[in-house]
Order: structure tokens, then sequence, then C-alpha cells
């Protein structure tokens, strides 16, 4: 794999790399962090200096993604990876090429209490199991021989497809696996939801069968899980439904889940196929209100209203499709 470019956002890096023809993405940033006044500041504002002020310090927290796939097989209304040709899985080791060389090139960070990686860019990793499971068991190994102190927080983010060589039960089941077995609970498993109906999450998936809401509580539920709780994320639209009550009477407790609610960003897909976003920096409020249904039913709920990759056209696969 060769590099190929590096773009800079306010709060880090994409890479593009080429797998044998083929342009992938990975990045490493920082998380913001921010509450009241402040953080209305980050929000409205463009300028970097004023992001930069609230970069939290590399050794307590440190994002990182790696692709999964050349691609993606599905075609899902609001992501640009949909409009990038499919190639195929990536291996097992160009998985890891990514992770090891994110590392090398931030040399300067020795230590890390929450390193959070997710396998996430391009690519949906229920298609790549064992490839991106092995990887992710790797991972104390890989920072190792790179003299590095990490604790790992591996994020396995998925839309959990019907029509994939792996039933998604099982994606479920293997994924809880490695989170108990090898990581003490501390993995995080992200299910995209984005709609409480199933018919509308059909479409925005771009017509893909996915485990359909009820199976996935019901499942999790069974399930003995510890530490991190399993979270169902909502990329909130404009005339799309979420609705609490639904999820709650389907089964949704704090127990096992929490929720991260997540403006549209603005990608090609998104604008080409007419969705909005239902709130953003400017209406952050409705966020809130949202925000506050939720923690009312009693489930841990954040909203991820500060990352403004978009603003740059850096989306996932945005990047590469324009290169490509
Ligand atoms: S959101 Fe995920 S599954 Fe959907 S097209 Fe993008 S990479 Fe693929």
């Amino acid at each position: 794999m060769d590099f190929k470019n590096v773009f800079y956002l306010y709060s880090g890096r994409i890479f593009l790399l080429d797998c044998n023809g083929y342009l992938i993405e990975c990045t490493e940033m920082r998380d913001v962090a921010v509450d009241g006044k402040q953080h209305l500041e980050v929000r409205e504002s463009d300028d970097p200096h004023i992001v930069w002020k609230h970069l939290v310090d590399y050794k307590k927290k440190w994002l990182m993604t790696v692709s999964t796939q050349k691609g993606c097989t599905h075609n899902c209304l609001f992501c640009d990876v949909a409009g990038l040709p499919f190639k195929g899985n990536l291996t097992q080791e160009e998985i890891e090429y990514q992770v090891k060389f994110i590392l090398k090139n931030t040399d300067y960070i020795k230590v890390c209490d929450k390193a959070k990686i997710g396998f996430a860019r391009m690519g949906e990793p229920a298609h790549n199991l064992d490839n991106v499971i092995a990887t992710i068991k790797r991972l104390p190994e890989i920072s190792k021989e790179q003299n590095k102190q990490f604790r790992w927080l591996p994020c396995f983010n998925t839309i959990l497809p019907r029509q994939c060589k792996n039933n998604p039960l099982d994606v479920l089941d293997s994924v809880i696996e490695t989170k108990e077995k090898y990581y003490d609970g501390f993995l995080h498993l992200q299910i995209s939801c984005n709609s409480t109906s199933e018919e509308t999450r059909t479409r925005l998936f771009g017509g893909a069968s996915v485990l359909d809401l009820e199976s996935i509580i019901a499942h999790v539920n069974r399930q003995h899980t510890t530490n991190r709780t399993v979270t169902l994320n909502f990329i909130v639209m404009k005339d799309i439904e979420v609705d609490v009550n639904k999820l709650k009477a389907m089964g949704m407790s704090g127990d096992k889940f929490a929720v991260k609610l997540i403006p549209l960003n603005k990608t090609n897909n998104a604008n080409n196929n007419s969705l909005e976003t239902y709130a953003n920096y400017s209406n952050y409020e409705k966020l809130l209100q949202l925000k506050d249904e939720f923690s009312k039913a009693g489930v841990p709920t954040v909203v991820d209203a500060i990352a403004k990759c978009e603003e740059a056209g850096l989306c996932c696969g945005q990047l590469a499709q324009i290169y490509q």
C-alpha cells in the first residue's frame, strides 16, 4: 500500500492510501470538548483558532478511523462512499497496515488512555467480519510493537445488512463476544438506525434490507454485556421519523443502550437525494429537545454536533471520489 496524500482538518488529518490502484481513506483526529457558551462559540465559528482552543489532549482521547472495504456494496442515500466503485474487501493485512501507518505518522503520541478506532471510514464491516475482528484483536500487539502505551477502544459501526455472508445476529454475537472476552466490555458497538420506521430505514440505506430495530433490541437485551452499552446512531433528518416511544415499546433501556444523535453531513449524495438535516449548529436547541426525550426515557444520549468535516468537503469517501 502506498501513501498518496494527506489533507488537514481543524482537528486532524485524512490520509489517502493507494491499495493496488484503489484509493482508500483513513483518519486521525482529536476530540473537541466544550460545554455551555463555549459550545455555541465552537459550533458557530469557522475560525480554526476557536476549535484549537478546545482540542482534547492526545493522552486523554484520540480518534482514528480505518477503511474495511474498497468502496462499499451499499448505496446509502446520505453517504458519499456509495458513489465509489466497489472493488472488494480489504485483507486483514491491509486493514492493519492503515493502523500501523497512522501510528507511525503520529510518533509524538506515546501514551493514550482512550485510543478510539472506528472500522468505519469506507465499507460496511459486517461484510468483512473475520478480517475486522482479527484486526481488533491485534490492536494491543500493534501498539506494543511501536512502543506505545494505549488503552484501545475499538468501534464497530454497522448497518447490520441481512444480505451478507454473515447473518446479522451472528455479527452482533461476534462483536459482543470480542467486546467482552478481549476488551473487558470496552468496545463500542454502534448500530446505524437513522429512523424508527423500517420502511424509511430501507429507503435511506439505498434499498438494503437491514436487521429490524425490534430484533436488534431483543437480541442485545438477551446478551451479557459489561461496561460500554450498545449505541443506536440516528443521523437526524428533516421529515424522517425518530420516535422514542416506539423504541421504548420495543424494549430499549439505558441498561443496554445509549443513543447518539448526529446532524446530517452535507454530502453530495444527501444533496442529490434531497435529504436535509433536522437540525444543526444554528438550530441546535431542536437536537437538545430530542435528546431530552431520550433522556426522559432513561437512555443516555449524546448529541454529536461539533465535527465540521463537511465544511471542508471531507466526509467519508469524498476525497477518494475527487481523486478517483
Ligand atoms: S454508510 Fe456505510 S454501508 Fe452505507 S454506503 Fe456508506 S460506507 Fe456503505
